[in-house]
């Protein structure tokens, strides 16, 4: 079995808070990330899946194929743009690494023929890494190989 994964960066804006606090209540929550005005990351963003190597072509998955979807599904949407009004799929959440990772694999996964989702990492340049494993339960040995992930 082999996990194979593809990576991306992309720079983008936030502002994490929650509607209904004061700027203080938000920066209690949030700290920096709460600023009004919003601020930049540069992400790294990690698609792996998860499958075993086809004997007539050598792969498990395509590394270009995977890329390119990765570029057309999320890529171009997010790259050098506001997460919290410029991206469609992420209206109506705080733009987390948690909450990203989630959408991000929700966006992926109907693309991803004939691949196995095994993680969506969304990582914050300064070392914040979040790992969504999907929506299913995961078995432990699952839990080991993901937090063996690394950006
Ligand atoms: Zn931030």
């Amino acid at each position: 079995m082999f996990l194979v994964k593809v990576s991306v960066t992309f720079s983008a804006a936030h502002r994490l808070c929650q509607p209904g606090l004061s700027d203080e209540e938000n920066f209690a929550l949030y700290g920096k990330c709460s600023n009004p005005s919003g601020h930049g990351h540069n992400y790294d963003l990690e698609v792996a899946v998860l499958g075993e190597v086809d004997p007539a072509t050598g792969m498990v998955a395509n590394f270009y194929d995977i890329q390119r979807i990765i570029d057309r599904e999320v890529f171009d949407k997010v790259d050098h743009k506001n997460l919290n009004v410029d991206v469609d799929f992420l209206q109506g959440i705080v733009p987390t690494a948690e909450n990203m990772a989630r959408r991000f694999w929700e966006v992926l996964e109907p693309h991803l023929n004939g691949c196995r989702l095994f993680s969506v990492t969304v990582g914050e340049r300064n070392g914040n890494v979040a790992t969504y494993l999907g929506p299913r339960p995961v078995a432990p040995e699952l839990l080991l190989a993901a937090a063996a992930t690394r950006l």
